[in-house]
């Protein structure tokens, strides 16, 4: 393959900037480039480094001081001959040393070829390559453990646990196509179904997991409805106060609705700002009932607020119905005034929900709200390091498309349908499967997942 090159750090200044480099021409392209302080002649050791200068030959310009680390075939980061010049970081110098790899051979990396490429050399599967670029994203401590879990293999061993087993059926399915006259029907039967049940308990286990997936990986959406002035912008000001995530800039991002990424004991919230509640003074008014009604329907979770210090309307009455069946807490805001409702008023009280009363301008009250989030979603009980988690649309996807076709292979089994007709459905799973590591994706699919990585990965 050919020899690709590229900036692994961020773009910005930085103490140190990494030029990475992979291909069976790296060493070559190294030599002509780079002059070790030891001119000692000597063979390439792997996970070694050495110290020298980055020299422009034709110019006999010296473009930095380095250190150049060398990874071996096939044990690196794609499997085949790999260095990481490290320079400065200034973008200057980087540049230079990317575009003089390049003159002398190079090409330059795609965005996620060097992951790529360890996927395609068979290193790591394409579920691990995945969570690549999960690690690489993650905003909180928990997603960021998921996606290293998955790079160690997790989700790929059991997913190729299920395979195997619906490969060995796949085996006897063959064979009593092949050879009926050996085969006693009934055997072959109880063993499909064995196979079946007990496989889509494991699928069916991992797809459970999901929900916890995504809302470590995407966060708990939640949305704050109140009535205009009942302190919706103030109670966002507070939480966003001392939680907001670093990554405040969220794919998918629209203008109307502008989310706001919140990390709370590692679990991350993701705020939808109706329509801008910052911004917008009528929020409620502007967007209307129906609308808070819409979001608050495609919320996991609703914050419904209220003005304490008036009595309620009939458009509170409205937010309380609107929560009646959803995930919701209701906030009693401005604490700090003479009060006109409680916890007690019958119609808060009808609601079942908890009921917190905080003074979003005071900063009173808030950590209570946080605290009943982690409760309410139970993901302290998350056991991290023990449960394989499914925090991949894709994945999902496949896993369900296995499921299904186990279900219609029962379905087929039940109804005394023939042997062959079972076969095409365990091919079905046998793909849905090989879908999440990687042995049968389309190109497309291969060329989707990488292009969202960085450049450099
Ligand atoms: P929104 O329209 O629901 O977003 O409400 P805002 O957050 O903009 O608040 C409306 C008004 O109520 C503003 O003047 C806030 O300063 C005030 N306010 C918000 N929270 C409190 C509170 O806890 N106590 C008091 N006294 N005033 C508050």
């Amino acid at each position: 393959m050919s020899t690709i090159v590229a900036i692994s750090t961020a773009p910005g200044v930085g103490g140190i900037g990494i030029i990475r480099m992979s291909g069976e021409g790296c060493f070559e392209i190294l030599e002509k480039i780079f002059i070790p302080r030891s001119k000692k002649k000597e063979k390439i050791n792997g996970y070694t480094m050495k110290y020298g200068h980055i020299i422009n030959k034709e110019r006999n310009e010296v473009l930095d001081e380095v250190l150049v680390s060398y990874f071996v075939s096939p044990k690196s980061y794609t499997t085949e001959n790999m260095c990481e010049i490290n320079s400065h970081g200034s973008n200057v110098i980087m540049q230079k040393i990317l575009e003089l790899c390049l003159k002398n051979g190079a090409t330059l990396a795609e965005p996620g070829e060097f992951t790529k490429r360890a996927f395609l050399n068979g290193r790591i599967d394409l579920s691990q390559a995945e969570s690549v670029i999960d690690i690489i994203n993650s905003k909180t401590e928990r997603e960021a453990k998921a996606s290293v879990n998955q790079l160690q293999g997790r989700l790929s061993q059991s997913i190729r646990e299920i395979k195997g087993n619906f490969m060995d059926l796949m085996v006897d399915i063959e064979a009593s196509i092949d050879y009926p006259e050996y085969d006693v029907e009934e055997v072959t039967n109880k063993r499909i179904e064995k196979t079946l049940i007990e496989n889509e308990k494991k699928l069916l286990e991992l797809e459970k997991k999901f929900n916890n997936g995504r809302i470590i990986k995407d966060g708990i959406l939640t949305s704050i409805i109140g009535r205009p002035n009942a302190g919706k912008s103030s109670l966002l000001n507070a939480l966003l106060g001392e939680n907001r995530a670093i990554v405040t800039e969220y794919e998918g991002t629209t203008r109307d609705t502008i989310e706001e990424f919140v990390s709370i004991e590692g679990i991350p919230l993701k705020i939808i700002d109706t329509a801008g509640i910052r911004n917008a003074k009528d929020a409620v008014e502007k967007i209307g009932i129906e609308k808070a009604k819409k979001i608050a329907n495609e919320s996991d979770l609703v914050i419904a607020i209220f003005d304490s210090s008036k009595d309620l309307t009939e458009e509170d009455y409205k937010i309380l119905n609107i929560i009646e069946n959803k995930n919701a807490i209701i906030v009693l805001n401005k604490s700090d005034l003479p009060n006109r409702i409680s916890e007690q008023d019958e119609k808060i009280k009808n609601t079942g929900k908890k009921v917190i009363k905080i003074s979003a301008i005071k900063n009173d009250g808030i950590s209570r709200i946080e605290k009943e989030i982690v409760n309410m979603y139970k993901l302290d009980k998350i056991n991290m390091d023990n449960e394989i988690i499914v925090t991949n649309v894709r994945h999902r996807e496949l896993i369900e498309k296995a499921i299904g076709e186990i279900e219609q292979a029962k379905v087929s089994l039940e109804k005394g349908m023939s042997v062959d007709i079972i076969g095409i459905h365990v091919k079905n799973i046998l793909e849905a499967l090989g879908g999440i590591t990687g042995e049968s994706v389309s190109d497309n699919i291969i060329n989707e997942i990488f292009a969202k990585f960085c450049l450099g990965k």
